[in-house]
Order: structure tokens, then sequence, then C-alpha cells
């Protein structure tokens, strides 16, 4: 590629923009040109707009940039969007009619019928709703392609590899979910201090539904659900980022553990084989100490991009019992949605 794709962050000053933006700062194939948010940041200075929470400095080039209503025109090839859900779709919809692409992160479209729900690792064949979507548009120039929420692209990076050689049957999946997950401010420090939330408001529906779209088949021009069965419960926990969730399997095929293991520890797919910038080498690292996963030493695994896997055991109840663990604002995020876009280049659709 001659240039660099000019790209412009709707939410930018949020959670997740901030993360686009830390992980677009030394990309080859992107640059910031245009910022978004809500009236409360247009017309301001980005650095007067946002209060930097990752570590390190907010980077020098985005700071006199002046931030935008996230309506088209912006000054940009392609919008990646980390706008809330209620507001998402008025405003992904109006760029994608304007003739952008935009690779979204809300939840606004996901489960949309047109709309493909990308993991670069497991369902690439679903672009082809892309075509689905330009003859559903009347007259839309541009598209709309999501990702799953933060918990459901783990879980479903889990089971891609053990769908695809064994079968699952059903899931049952108890995630303990990190506080940045929530957004800034997020969970008030009084309600999550010394203690455990039992409730994310429509996270076990999300979980429950987009993992069957994401293992589901393309056919013709619909995604036919995976018959699996999937049963999540939902926790805030007291911890600044990385999603954990204590998983349970039934497969259709017999399997020992170490062929479990295995699927698991050798999965790569088409971002690994295509190299994409973004791509971690192990999308799924399997860990045999009896302590981990954990939150604060694993969520960076593959700069934050793989899924850490361990505590895999035959379960009394279903067949096998692991933990998982990724980072929520990068695999979860910002870093799923720049790998989708990696994607989309390689395959000649950006
Ligand atoms: P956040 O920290 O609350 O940031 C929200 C962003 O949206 C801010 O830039 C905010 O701008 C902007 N915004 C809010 N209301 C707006 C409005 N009425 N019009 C235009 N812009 C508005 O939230 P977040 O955690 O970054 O999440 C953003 C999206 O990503 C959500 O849809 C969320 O579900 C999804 N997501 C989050 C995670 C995660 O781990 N955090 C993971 C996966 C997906 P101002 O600063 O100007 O208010």
């Amino acid at each position: 590629m001659n240039r660099k794709l000019r790209v412009g962050i709707l939410g930018a000053t949020g959670m997740v923009g901030q993360r686009f933006i830390q992980l677009l700062e030394n990309h080859p194939q992107f640059e910031i040109n245009a910022l978004a948010a809500s009236d409360r940041s247009q017309g301001k200075r980005f650095e007067e707009a946002c209060t930097w929470r990752l570590d390190g400095e907010m980077p020098a080039f985005v700071r006199s940039m002046i931030v935008a209503a996230p309506e088209p025109p912006l000054d940009c090839d392609l919008i990646f969007s980390s706008l809330p859900g209620d507001i998402a779709r008025d405003s992904e919809s109006a760029f994608a009619r304007a003739g952008f692409p935009v690779i979204s992160n809300s939840s606004a479209f996901r489960m949309d019928p047109d709309v493909p729900l990308l993991i670069p690792e497991v369902n690439s064949e679903h672009l082809a709703l892309l075509e689905v979507q330009k003859n559903n548009g009347a007259g839309q120039k541009g598209y709309i392609v999501t990702n799953p929420n933060c918990s459901t692209i783990m879980l479903a990076l889990a089971l891609a590899p053990l769908h695809a050689r064994f079968g699952v049957k059903s899931v049952v999946a108890t995630t303990m979910q990190a506080l940045s997950g929530a957004g800034y401010p997020g969970v008030p420090s009084l309600a999550i201090s010394d203690n455990v939330l039992p409730f994310i408001d429509g996270e076990e529906e999300k979980i429950e539904q987009e993992t069957l779209k994401i293992l589901g088949k393309f056919q013709g021009a619909v995604i036919e659900a995976a018959p699996v069965a999937v049963s999540a419960q939902c926790h805030r926990v007291n911890v600044s980022d990385g999603h954990m969730a204590a998983v349970r399997v039934k497969l259709d095929k017999t399997a020992g553990i170490d062929d479990v293991k295995d699927a698991l520890a050798s999965f790569t797919a088409l971002p690994q084989e295509l190299q994409l910038y973004s791509a971690p080498q192990n999308p799924i690292i399997v860990r045999d100490e009896p302590d981990r996963p954990q939150s604060r030493l694993d969520r960076d695994a593959g700069n934050g991009m793989s899924v850490t896997i361990g505590r895999i055991f035959p379960d009394n109840v279903l067949d096998y019992r692991f933990v998982a663990l990724s980072h929520n604002t990068i695999r979860g995020a910002a870093g799923a949605a720049i790998l989708n876009a990696e994607l989309l280049i390689a395959m000649g659709k950006l």
C-alpha cells in the first residue's frame, strides 16, 4: 500500500477511543485524521476534551486536533466507532450511507442479519455478507462491519478450535469482567469496593446470542446460527483491565484432554497466515500452571490480542472446563476492530 488510510474515530475521548488512539499511533496502515465525540467535547482541542486514562502520555499528534460531531462527512477514508450503543445506530448508518466503511465496536448493528460480526481468526467467510448488505442498502455506498462484545470475543475464540475439531454442543460461561469494560467513570467506587456485582446490563444476552452468530455458517445470503446451547452469567469485579471467564463445554465427539489442549494451543488462522500487523502469533496461549490465567499477569499476552487459557480439566457435569482471559479494550474492543480493518485491507475491501 502506498499511503496510509486516514481514519476517523467516533467516541474518541472514551476508554475504547483512547485505546484506538494508542494502538494506531505507530500503525503502518492507518493514520488518525478525525476525532469525534459528544457535544460536551465538540469544538474543543482533543487535549481539552479528553482526560487521558491509559498508561503513558496522550500522544502528541492528537492533542491539537479539534473534536468533531459524529456525523458525516469527516475528512477520512474509514471510520472506527466506539460510540455508546444507543447513539451508534443513527451515526454509523449515516456514515455508511455517506460512503464510509464503518468498523464498529458498538452493539447497535451486531445482530443485524446482513452485518458481519467478525473475528478474523474465526469467521472471515462472514465478510460475504457485505455483498448482501450492499444489495439491501438502497443506495448505501459504504458498509458496516462489527466486532463482538468484549467477553463474547474471548469465548468465541476459545470455542472456535474446539467446535472445528470436536463440535461444541453446549457451553456454560461465568464471567468476571473488568471495570474498564463499563467505560469511564463506569461503576461507582463505593459499589465495587469490597464487592462483586452479579449484573451487567444486557451482557448475558449478548454473549448467548452473538456466539451463535459468530460460530454460525454463511449459507448463501444469511448466517445460519450454530446449533450450540450457550448459557452465560456475568459479574463485574474489582479489576482494572482483563475479562475472565470460567467455561464448561460439552463436545459432540469424544476427545482426550491432550487433544483438547492441542486444539487450543495449535490454533492459528487467516490473520496469522496473512501476517496481519495486529494478529498475535498465538491467538490462544495455553498455560499449565495451576494458578493461571490471572488478570494482571496475562491480559497483555500477545500485545493484548491473545486469549490465555488455563485450568483445562475434565468436568463432572459437562465434558471439559477451563478458564479464559483476555484484554477487554484491546482484543475485546479497539484491537479487535483494527484487526478487522487489517483483514478488510488484505481482502481488497478497504
Ligand atoms: P466511554 O468511556 O463511556 O466513552 C464513550 C464515548 O462516546 C466518549 O467518547 C463520549 O464522548 C462518546 N459519547 C457519549 N455520548 C455521546 C453522544 N450522545 N453523542 C456522541 N458521542 C457520545 O465508553 P467505552 O467503554 O469507550 O465504550 C464505547 C463503546 O464501545 C460502547 O458501545 C461499548 O459498549 C463498546 N465496547 C466497550 C468495551 C470496553 O471494554 N470498554 C469493549 C467492547 C465494546 P464525550 O467524552 O464527549 O462524552
